[in-house]
């Protein structure tokens, strides 16, 4: 990083016309250029190579098989850069959206768009990709590929019909990395998205607008508490707490709240294999 800052400034002064000799005289005009100007770049630059540290950084392990963490530490807040994005297809049309079904007493953790077997996909930040795998028809994704990227998300893309990727490529934003499908449970081609930090899954809608073709905003802030409250949990000191209530599951509440399932485990000294029952209180942070 010191080494990029240390080369911008060099450049501003030249670019200025600056000898050394009148340098300390035109030191305030340089300060004053510096905090205009040329800052915003300097920020810019400066947020995102912290923010990419800070993605290497935070994550405990780099595996090839298992979406989700077991040892992953969350962190109350965490601020993704967007700016280097690419829609992970052209296509606009929602089928299906983000959340808990009632009707199918599930999750869906991700954001369904319909594309035609065939149509390419591609990756929607720079990154690496983490796993490459394919799913029956009664598990679910299909031919997935999940992608680490460089500003702490993680983005997967089921029921694909075909995967061009290998784990373990660096790939950039923009570039296939697969053609939509119909594997996996699925009925009828479509791409499934998701947007995953430390594998819990957060509302792709809040980062991607499909119909825009856009992004939302240049940064979106995941916060553990703000997730937590508005799924029903109460904040209570330091610590939030959720009341369990008819038809909970452990993975409905860790969704809504934010957390993974082994997280609440550990927490709560449960198993995923604990029969919830209403009423019962458990810790969620
Ligand atoms: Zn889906």
């Amino acid at each position: 990083m010191t080494k990029k800052i240390l080369t911008l400034v060099i450049s501003i002064m030249i670019s200025g016309s600056i000898s050394a000799q009148d340098l300390i005289a035109r030191q305030a005009p340089i300060d004053k250029k510096l905090n205009s100007v040329d800052s915003l770049a300097l920020q810019q630059q400066i947020r995102t190579e912290m923010a990419e540290q800070q993605a290497v950084d935070i994550y405990p392990d780099w595996d090839n098989n298992t979406i989700r963490y077991n040892n992953a530490v969350i962190p109350d807040t965490y601020t993704f850069n967007l700016t280097g994005f690419s829609m992970p297809t052209s296509n606009t049309r929602i089928t299906d959206v983000f959340g808990y079904r009632p009707r199918r007493r599930r999750m869906h953790d991700g954001l369904d768009i319909k594309v035609a077997t065939g149509d390419t996909i591609v990756a929607a930040f720079d990154g690496k990709v983490r796993i490459v795998k394919n799913q029956g028809r009664r598990t679910g994704y299909g031919k997935y590929i999940v992608i680490r990227h460089n500003n702490g998300l993680e983005t997967v893309y089921g029921h694909l019909s075909k995967q061009l990727v290998v784990v373990n490529q660096e790939i950039k934003a923009g570039e296939p990395i697969g053609l939509g499908g119909n594997t996996g449970r699925s009925t009828g081609s479509h791409l499934h998205f998701e947007t995953r930090f430390l594998g819990i899954p957060i509302n792709p809608a809040l980062m991607f607008d499909f119909d825009k073709q856009d992004i939302v905003a240049d940064t979106y802030t995941y916060n553990k508490v703000k997730q937590a409250v508005k799924g029903g949990a109460t904040l209570m000191g330091d610590n939030i707490y959720y009341k369990v209530r008819k038809g909970d599951t452990l993975s409905r509440i860790a969704s809504r709240q934010g957390v993974s399932i082994d997280y609440l485990c550990k927490l709560n000294r449960i198993t995923r294999k604990t029969i919830l029952r209403p009423g019962q209180v458990l810790r969620c942070s």
